[in-house]
């Protein structure tokens, strides 16, 4: 007997107002077979609210492999799943990238219930250039790494989106401002939809000061937005590139130069070096 293969459903959850959940969400989360949870405990609460009563199944990223496995096999064999995770969109710094992509691969349908992203939910309330943005997700937890992340952003002209936990987000805010400088515009979005959503538009100086000294500032979740860069600070930028290449290629093979060049002060490495091109 042939059967018809099940799918997958990525369904996003709310991010802190569980009346954030679609009505879609809830028709799908009340109707597949199993639901893929990145904390089975955590979805409990929800998934009882909303009387679902599917098999739950661990999806996180010490597992994702082998159960991407298993699901597939049961989506084969009929049966439909739901991929949720703690909060807001599945993949969106959170798993399921795996098991999306083994069930694409094995001809399944994939379809999305979209609903909150705390990136996108931070950027429509945030006042900054919406049209072209850069999601970053999770910064470097070492200070030296996510200063050498942020120095490759600094000439980026794109609205810049990074997620920061309350463990982190005053030492994030202060590289953020010593690499971006004091005056470059930031927003931070803290505990959006819950009750003490705050959103804090500033010079990154200024939010800096008021995380270091305000400790509720330093509570709850956090999506953290910069500016992109004007054309003068992408021409600074440039310029101090260009000085520092000079510099170093007095000494080093002009690859390795510009390649250093770019990596201290975030100019492009092909606007200090092409090799066998204009090298500008
Ligand atoms: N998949 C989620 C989404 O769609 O936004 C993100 C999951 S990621 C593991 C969790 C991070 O998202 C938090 O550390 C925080 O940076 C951000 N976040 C989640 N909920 C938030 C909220 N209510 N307010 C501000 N930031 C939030």
């Amino acid at each position: 007997m042939t059967h018809r293969p099940g799918q997958l459903w990525v369904v996003a959850t709310p991010i802190g107002h569980l009346d954030d959940l679609s009505l879609r969400a809830v028709e799908v989360l009340r109707r597949v077979a199993v639901i893929a949870a990145e904390d089975t405990r955590h979805s409990a609460p929800l998934l009882a609210r909303i009387g679902s009563s599917a098999a739950t199944v661990a999806l996180h990223e010490h597992n994702e492999r082998e159960q991407c496995e298993r699901l597939v096999e049961r989506m084969q064999a009929g049966a439909d799943v739901a991929l949720i995770s703690d909060a807001g969109t599945p993949l969106i710094s959170d798993p399921g990238f795996r098991l999306v992509r083994a069930a694409r691969a094995a001809g399944l349908v994939v379809s999305p219930v979209p609903g909150a992203c705390a990136a996108i939910a931070a950027l429509s309330v945030a006042g900054l250039p919406s049209d072209r943005f850069v999601f970053e997700g999770f910064l470097p937890p070492k200070s030296s790494a996510r200063r050498e992340r942020l120095q490759a952003l600094v000439a980026e002209p794109r609205t810049l989106i990074f997620y920061e936990s309350s463990h982190r987000i005053e030492e994030s805010i202060a590289d953020l401002a010593a690499v971006f400088g004091p005056a470059r515009e930031g927003v931070i979005a803290r505990e959006l939809t819950k009750r003490f959503e705050t959103i804090l538009a500033a010079p990154l100086g200024r939010l800096a000061e008021r995380v270091a000294t305000d400790a509720d500032q330093r509570r709850g979740e956090f999506v953290v937005l910069v500016a992109g860069a004007q054309d003068e600070q992408a021409d600074a930028v440039l310029a101090e590139g260009r000085r520092v290449f000079a510099l170093l290629s007095s000494e080093l093979p002009p690859a390795r130069a510009a390649k250093l060049a770019a990596a201290i002060t975030g100019a492009p490495r092909k606007s200090l070096y092409a090799p066998g091109g204009d090298a500008g």
